[in-house]
């Protein structure tokens, strides 16, 4: 692996300690970009553990060139008796001893238990899997306080607001502002919305990520993934947590302070940042991979208010956010199992937030106190939605 750009006293020479790093969802769509920042740093990062679901061809490529101590495949088979193989390789990969971070970028709630675990085992969890805080918010900060791990996000938004508010730990804040690419259907009325195909909502126009994100993106589920999120990485409570459209993708979100002041943070959209970002915070390393902003060339960035009549999406998933218990776990796995639906065009694109509404209504007002009720409501929310749709 090249160190390519790695200027001035390495850090072996500086005697900065090797960090140990195990990457959950190493063969998606962070997962990679992740190695792809990992390769840059061979002097500061070693990679000690890799998981995947089923992509065994490209698992075993990135195992021969790096050569972690533990492997994990959680479904399909592996021909080398090494590998730990089925869902819990994900909570052993999460607390291996040779991990200092991990980097959680699995999709879904099936995210949950590892970042749990991490945390209560004192690990630094560079976490992706957004689906953890909205599922199981309460729980994730408890596991924080019981083991003295710690949380840093990779979302490009949280990301952008932690980098904000670096030196201001004791600054209240007034509002959070979350930026949203608008998706590929920004500006679409609801007719149009009715016919929109799978390939219609997999072309985002910003961001290159992983298929159940990318619909997510096209309906705003993510954003309001990001909202429960940013609630409960910031503490800062839903009524001072705003969403703006930003096309451009350049700003990736602000803070505004008690004093009227508003910090931004802007880049070009790569997850690369965020990725290195949660790996050296609360510092910065040299790295001459992530591409440069230039502003002249970037012109114009634009706002615009949501459009919450096309995308209703967003609201209900504040809406649940707010009622709290297993509200925010049935909003996640009904809109998991609406998205996954789509893909298989068994459901147009308006069925997915018609799903989650009736999921809500049906499952909604249930307690969320443990890890137990919150995946019986996972578990119910999906049913309902297969059921609502005879699959
Ligand atoms: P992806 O589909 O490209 O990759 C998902 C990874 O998780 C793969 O390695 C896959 O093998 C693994 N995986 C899938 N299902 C699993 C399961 N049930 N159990 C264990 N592992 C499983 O997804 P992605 O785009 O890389 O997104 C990963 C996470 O990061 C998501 O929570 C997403 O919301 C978040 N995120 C992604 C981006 C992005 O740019 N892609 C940006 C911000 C946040
Ligand atoms: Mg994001």
């Amino acid at each position: 692996m090249s160190s390519a750009g790695s200027e001035g006293p390495s850090a072996k020479s500086m005697n900065v300690p090797m960090k140990g790093v195990a990457i959950l969802g190493s063969t998606g769509s962070i997962g990679t970009a992740a190695l792809r920042v990992l390769g840059r740093h061979p002097d500061r990062f070693r990679v000690v553990a890799l998981t995947a679901y089923e992509n065994v061809a490209l698992l075993a490529e990135q195992v021969a060139e790096l050569s972690p101590s533990f492997v994990g495949l959680v479904a399909g088979t592996s021909s080398d008796a090494r590998w730990r193989n089925g869902p819990p390789c994900l909570t052993e990969a999460a607390i291996h001893p040779d991990a200092d971070i991990v980097l959680n970028a699995v999709v879904g709630a099936a995210g949950l238990q590892a970042t749990l675990a991490a945390l209560r085992a004192g690990k630094r969890v560079a976490l992706a899997n957004k689906e953890s805080l909205v599922v199981g918010g309460p729980l994730v900060l408890d596991a924080r306080r019981a083991g003295g791990g710690e949380l840093v996000p990779v979302d490009s938004e949280h990301s952008a607001i932690l980098q904000c508010l670096a030196g201001c730990a004791h600054v209240p804040v007034r509002r959070i502002i979350l930026t949203a690419s608008g998706g590929p259907f920004r500006g679409w009325s609801q007719a149009q919305l009715a016919k929109a195909s799978v390939s219609d909502a997999l072309r985002h126009p910003t961001w290159s990520m992983g298929r159940k994100i990318t619909i997510d993106s096209a309906t705003l589920a993510n954003k309001a993934l990001e909202v429960i999120e940013a609630h409960y990485l910031f503490g800062v409570p839903y009524d001072a947590i705003d969403v703006v459209v930003h096309p451009q993708s350049l700003v990736h979100s602000f803070v505004e302070f008690v004093d009227g002041s508003v910090v931004a943070q802007i880049g070009i959209p790569s997850m690369e940042l965020p990725i290195l970002y949660a790996l050296t915070h609360p510092n910065r390393i040299e790295d001459q991979g992530v591409p440069r902003f230039d502003p002249v060339a970037a012109q114009a960035m634009t706002y615009e208010a949501v459009d919450h009549e096309a995308f209703p999406t967003l609201g209900l998933g504040i809406a649940a956010g707010r009622q709290g218990g297993a509200a925010p776990a049935v909003f996640n796995a009904a809109n998991e199992q609406a998205v996954a639906l789509f893909l298989e065009q068994r459901l147009t694109f308006p069925d997915i937030p018609r799903a989650i509404s009736s999921a809500l209504d049906a499952i909604g007002d249930t307690a969320g106190d443990s890890i137990e009720a919150l995946l019986d409501a996972d578990a119910r929310a999906r049913r309902h939605v297969l059921e609502m749709f005879a699959c």
